[in-house]
């Protein structure tokens, strides 16, 4: 049986293997399907403290998981489909395969929230749609794009986007941004970027290929619709937790986020279970909350593991 076993390996689960394992207790780390989570998808990480120079989200998470291994923590690629918890052993289920562990740190992150309009889901990755400016955005160099989103990630997306894009057009429900002010006002002032208020994607529209040539709008206040012509949709709604293989088993509230016993951010109604990270945040979401809370995590398991 293992002492503990991390799910994740985001800031938070990469955090939490760091301090268990630099208290003896040689964490196995479960990597799912994106490795380094969410941040090896940023450009630029500006507001991680320590980096006055900013930091490549890629190269934040391979230090972190360098900093983990170098003490001792082991990571294994292991998608796990279903749980078993009680006080006293927590049987983690992937396919065939399980694993016993005392002490569980679920740190699974959270994955893009898409539109559910016609065409997503047919040109979704390599046909046009996707919610990756970093991976993709070579691919439009010369092309006029959309962004679909009001939020900070819908404006790094636009931003990161103007260094390849002839056009971008981002596409928001509201009249304001939810963005922070830097980021809103960064965009605002970028030549490139034409912001469309108030509007809502009905439908995006395929070529004789498949591949995306339009979406379809309409104005919510006045009901007008268009087309906008585009070769790539980019899709920065924010995210739906990771959370399904804990569904009857820990407390989910109604939007999939698992919920920390009252008093605390990271313990759960189980012993020895605690949660970190984007999929029990649905307030801060960012790399250093994350990175906190992985640590209250490893700290709260390390002296319960030790009491036990
Ligand atoms: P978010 O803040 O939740 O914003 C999501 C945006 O998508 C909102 O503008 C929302 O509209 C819109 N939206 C949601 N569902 C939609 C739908 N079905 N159709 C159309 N629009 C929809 O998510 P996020 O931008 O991914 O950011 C998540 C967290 O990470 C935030 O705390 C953010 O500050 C942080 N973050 C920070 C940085 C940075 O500091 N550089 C970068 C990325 C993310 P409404 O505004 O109308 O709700």
């Amino acid at each position: 049986m293992e002492n503990i076993i991390i799910i994740g390996t985001g800031c938070a689960g990469f955090t939490a293997g760091i301090y268990a394992a630099r208290a003896n207790l040689e964490p196995l780390i479960l990597e799912g399907k994106q490795p380094g989570g969410q941040l090896t998808t940023t450009s630029e990480v500006e507001n991680f403290p320590g980096f006055p120079e900013g930091i490549d989200g890629f190269m934040l998470m391979d230090s972190l998981r360098k900093q983990a291994l170098k003490f001792g923590a082991r990571i294994q690629n292991s998608h796990v489909n279903g749980v078993v918890f009680d006080k006293d052993k927590k049987v983690l289920k992937m396919g065939d395969q399980t694993i016993e562990a005392k002490a569980v740190i679920i740190a699974t992150g959270a994955a893009p929230r898409l539109l559910g309009i016609p065409g997503e889901q047919e040109m979704y990755g390599g046909k046009g749609v996707t919610t990756c400016a970093t991976c993709d955005g070579a691919f439009y160099r010369e092309m006029d794009v959309v962004v679909v989103g009001g939020g900070d990630s819908a404006c790094e997306e636009a931003l990161f986007l103007t260094r390849f894009c002839s056009s971008v057009t981002m596409i928001h429900r509201r009249d304001q941004f939810r963005a922070s002010k830097i980021m809103a006002q960064r965009v605002m002032e970028n030549p490139k970027v034409k912001v469309m208020w108030s509007t809502k994607p009905e439908k995006i529209i395929p070529d004789e290929e498949g591949k995306v040539t339009a979406i379809s709008i309409s104005n919510i206040k006045t009901g007008e619709k268009s087309d906008i012509s585009c070769k790539g949709v980019f899709i920065a709604i924010g995210h739906v937790p990771n959370t399904k293989c804990f569904e009857g088993v820990l407390s989910l509230d109604e939007n999939g986020y698992l919920i920390p016993e009252t008093g605390s951010s990271v313990l759960t109604s189980i012993p020895g279970v605690y949660v970190a990270g984007d999929c029990a945040d649905h307030i801060y979401r960012q790399a250093i909350t994350a990175a906190g809370m992985g640590c209250q995590a490893a700290i709260e398991a390390e002296r319960w593991l030790a009491e036990q």
